[in-house]
């Protein structure tokens, strides 16, 4: 094995209490890198109770002390990326520049928090003679975050920068199937300075998140994940009053119109749906053909066919995820789907244990569908069939997701059409991948995400944060009136 047993981090030390463990494998070549503890109340309890010591210190340092913590995260980001890439490649299976990517994606979210001293600096006004409001933010407390497999690196950093240059104290629970860039993570925020305390890692599954959720001490959680458990951490962490936001899965549409850009079009869909072997939340998932689009889909037949599993695309998370999408192929397959590009039995020398699956689409799926209504999550693009973009939008809104959504026309009528009316919480024209870049949020709809606000930009800071509203006389000459 690679890697000895992943530690917990509690207040800045590694914590190797006896625990069960789980194996961590590459998906890759299936072989087992680590294990990992699966913490249940005790470590969890050991980790608010840190993070609690170390709040009133951390709360009471200026933001702009704060943020020199993550301007040297941020440059320890971008000159350790060749290692944090490897790692994600490792543990998660995604090609290195895509893992790179990921890890650029991180030092762009870290430069918004740097940003925080410069668009939090509160409001103050004389609101009668002598009289004045003001509003400032202040810090929760104790604060977790829950996070997937899928961007090992990127999606601890939606929350950690802001969270904590925001003046909370935080728990972070990554997923157990990639446990060890977290770990990375911990290691060059302390080496950036932030002080033992102020982030603990605790790792695990269901128990050690249902022990996150019913924690008292904990003020606020942030989860990104699936629908189904977007949902159960949603209820369980508001039954103790906690803030939540809980982001889950998504079924994005992509309508292609006929006057789109054939190369762009066929191009960018292809790179949406393959990209991180479609385990984004943000991939094409459906392509709504509009009208006849005949040369777009054979133009992207042919993208997809030139794409090599193992060069081009990383693998799947696990054998049951690769179980999981064969499923919906061989359903759609027997109920009708006409298939144009079939990844199945994809193979990679020297990977012939690892959970490959090549990119697939489907042609001439109905909407009821299986494939065509539940999250695939793999390098699969389903085409349905709409005479006009009115049906293709009526598509598109049935789907109970809302995550994404996108259009691609050479028309601005059918752009704003499309940007209005679409189901979706981002929308893309003529964008693949239609992801807000900092200082805007990211957040879905419906049940891509419950709860209020969005998890990065300048939506986030209202979550981790609380308004205090000051009312203040000094001159002993005002009036007396009603707020006397
Ligand atoms: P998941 O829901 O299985 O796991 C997410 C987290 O929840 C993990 O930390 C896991 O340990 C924990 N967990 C799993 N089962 C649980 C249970 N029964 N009770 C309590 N906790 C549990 O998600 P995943 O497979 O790691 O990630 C893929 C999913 O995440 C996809 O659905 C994808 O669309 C979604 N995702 C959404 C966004 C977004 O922004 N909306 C971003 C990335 C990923």
């Amino acid at each position: 094995m690679k890697y000895a047993t992943v530690p917990n981090v509690i207040a800045g030390a590694p914590e190797s209490a006896e625990l069960p463990c789980i194996d961590v494998h590459n998906p890759r070549d299936g072989a087992v890198i680590a294990r990992v503890p699966m913490s249940g109340h005790r470590e969890v309890d050991l980790a608010v109770q840190a993070a609690a010591r170390a709040f009133p210190a951390w709360a009471a340092t200026p933001i702009k002390e704060r943020v020199q913590v993550f301007y040297k995260y941020k440059t320890l980001l971008e000159r350790h990326i060749d290692e944090l890439a490897a790692l994600v490649t490792e543990e998660n299976g995604k090609i290195v520049s895509e893992a790179r990517a990921e890890v650029l994606k991180s030092a762009e979210l870290t430069e918004f928090a740097c940003s925080l001293p410069q668009i939090t600096p509160g409001e103050v006004l004389e609101v009668s003679r002598g009289v004045e409001c003001r509003v400032e933010r202040f810090p929760l407390g104790v604060v977790a975050a829950i996070t997937p497999f899928n961007f090992p690196n990127m999606v601890p950093n939606w929350s950690i920068p802001n969270a904590l240059a925001l003046g909370n104290t935080m728990v972070l629970k990554p997923s157990e199937l990639v446990p060890l860039s977290s770990i990375r993570i911990a290691d060059l925020l302390r080496d950036a300075g932030l002080p033992d305390g102020a982030l603990q890692i605790v790792h695990g599954g269901k128990e050690t998140v249902e022990a996150i959720c019913d924690h008292t001490g904990i003020s606020a959680v942030s989860f990104v994940g699936s629908t189904k458990v977007a949902k159960i951490v949603y209820r369980r962490a508001t039954a103790t009053l906690k803030r939540c936001l809980a982001l889950g899965g998504a079924k994005n549409h992509l309508i292609v119109m006929p006057d789109a850009d054939l190369e762009m079009t066929a191009g960018n869909v292809v790179a949406s749906m393959s990209g991180c072997a479609g385990q984004r939340c943000m991939a094409a998932s459906v392509m709504v053909a509009v009208a006849n689009v005949d040369r777009i889909i054979a133009r992207m037949v042919e993208h997809a066919k030139a794409i090599v599993p193992g060069k081009d695309l990383g693998p799947v998370i696990t054998q049951q995820s690769k179980d999981r999408i064969t499923t919906f192929i061989d359903e759609a397959v027997a109920a009708g789907a006409k298939l144009l590009v079939d990844g199945r039995g994809a193979k990679v020398a020297g990977g012939e244990s690892g959970y490959w699956i090549g990119p697939t689409i489907l042609d001439h799926v109905k909407p009821d569908m299986r494939i065509a209504r539940e999250e695939v999550f793999g390098p699969v693009l389903v085409i349905i069939r709409a005479a006009d973009v009115d049906e293709a939008l009526r598509v598109e809104n049935a789907s109970p997701y809302g995550n994404a959504a996108s259009v691609f026309t050479e028309s601005g009528g059918i752009a704003r059409l499309v940007m209005e009316r679409a189901s979706a919480g981002m929308v893309g024209v003529n964008v693949g991948v239609p992801v807000p870049r900092e200082p805007f949020s990211f957040g879905g709809w419906n049940d891509s995400k419950f709860g209020v606000g969005d998890i990065t930009g300048r939506g986030s800071i209202e979550f981790w944060t609380q308004a205090k509203k000051m009312t203040t006389k000094w001159n002993r000459e005002a009036g007396t009136n009603w707020m006397s």
